[in-house]
């Protein structure tokens, strides 16, 4: 049986309510206070066709810090911009096995990321974004509006100007990859890009339209653009389901089988390549930092709607 022989609405009203089983068994991100006091009990979900058609369920239409799920967006930004023949000289395409804010892989492996979703090889990449624009912030604001199609897409400053107090971490990073040789611009610079691009706030639709030139092999179906060649999308996906959910990669394909990103505000954007583009949120993660109830609805959808990458 397919997903054409379902009716995805009831499909989505299942995942909603496992998902919901969850909630209460993991954490809300607490690194920054504006994160921390999210009310934990939230769920959305979105799914977007390849042929137009969306189906969403819970609060699929409040918004929320997309977090790393803006390493993609700042990905495919790199690779179409002036700097792209350096960024797979610069990071690395395997799983890392590491926490995503690890130090440690990148201090022996001297300064090359392992990929370009964990905040190494995300810091690099935006780096090279820093390194070749004017206004590197705006340039990633208005890739990501124009994939989602939506002018409305916004930074939530507060949670930048936490992230920046509180980012001894990524600053860390920061300056190692810079002793190492692979950060050009000033890393003040750098870092302050990334902040913002990790505070951009975005609905569960937002980010689920975003996603679709991913399943539409570069192609969006709700402009008729063309936002990357067939192979860049096939590509990315490929990292996706090898790099997109940090060290938590690796059970996250064996219990979902699809291609996804997650980011600690809880958000998890997912690609079935040729159907669906899928973003869910749910602000409680586990102990890698991927969304519970997110993870355990992306499950569900898999499972009923018979469609994985496998
Ligand atoms: N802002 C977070 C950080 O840089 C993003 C990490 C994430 O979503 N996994 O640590």
């Amino acid at each position: 049986m397919t997903h054409a022989d379902h009716d995805l609405s009831s499909i989505l009203d299942e995942c909603a309510q496992e998902a919901q089983k969850l909630i209460g068994q993991g954490h809300v991100a607490d690194y920054i206070p504006a994160l921390a006091r999210i009310n934990p009990d939230q769920f959305g979900m979105a799914v977007c066709g390849v042929d137009g058609t969306e189906f969403t369920v819970g609060q699929s239409d409040t918004s929320f810090s997309i977090q790393s799920i803006s390493k993609v967006f700042t990905l495919a930004l790199a690779l179409q911009s002036p700097g792209a023949a350096s960024v797979w000289e610069r990071v690395g395409r395997e799983p890392s096995g590491n926490a995503f804010n690890s130090l440690v892989q990148l201090e022996s492996e001297r300064g090359l990321p392992r990929n370009p979703f964990i905040n190494a090889g995300a810091i690099v990449v935006t780096d090279v974004i820093t390194s070749h624009f004017v206004s590197p912030v705006l340039q990633i604001l208005s890739l990501v509006r124009k994939y989602a199609n939506c002018d409305d897409i916004y930074i939530d400053e507060e949670v930048a100007d936490s992230e920046e107090e509180s980012g001894h971490r990524n600053a860390a990073i920061a300056h190692l990859l810079k002793s190492q040789g692979n950060l050009v611009a000033d890393v003040d610079d750098t870092l302050a890009a990334y902040y913002r691009q990790c505070s951009i706030a975005m609905t569960c639709r937002d980010v689920a339209r975003a996603f679709l030139p991913l399943a539409a092999a570069g192609q969006h179906p709700l402009t008729g653009q063309t936002l990357m060649p067939a192979l860049r999308a096939k590509r990315i996906n490929s990292l996706l389901l090898t790099c997109g959910l940090y060290d938590g990669v690796g059970n996250f394909a064996y219990r979902v089988g699809i291609p996804a990103k997650s980011g600690v505000g809880g958000g998890i954007a997912a690609v079935i390549p040729g159907h669906y583009s899928i973003c869910v949120w749910s602000p409680e993660l586990d102990e890698l930092g991927n969304s519970l109830a997110g993870t355990r609805a992306l499950e569900v959808f898999s499972h009923e709607t018979n469609l994985s990458v496998f």
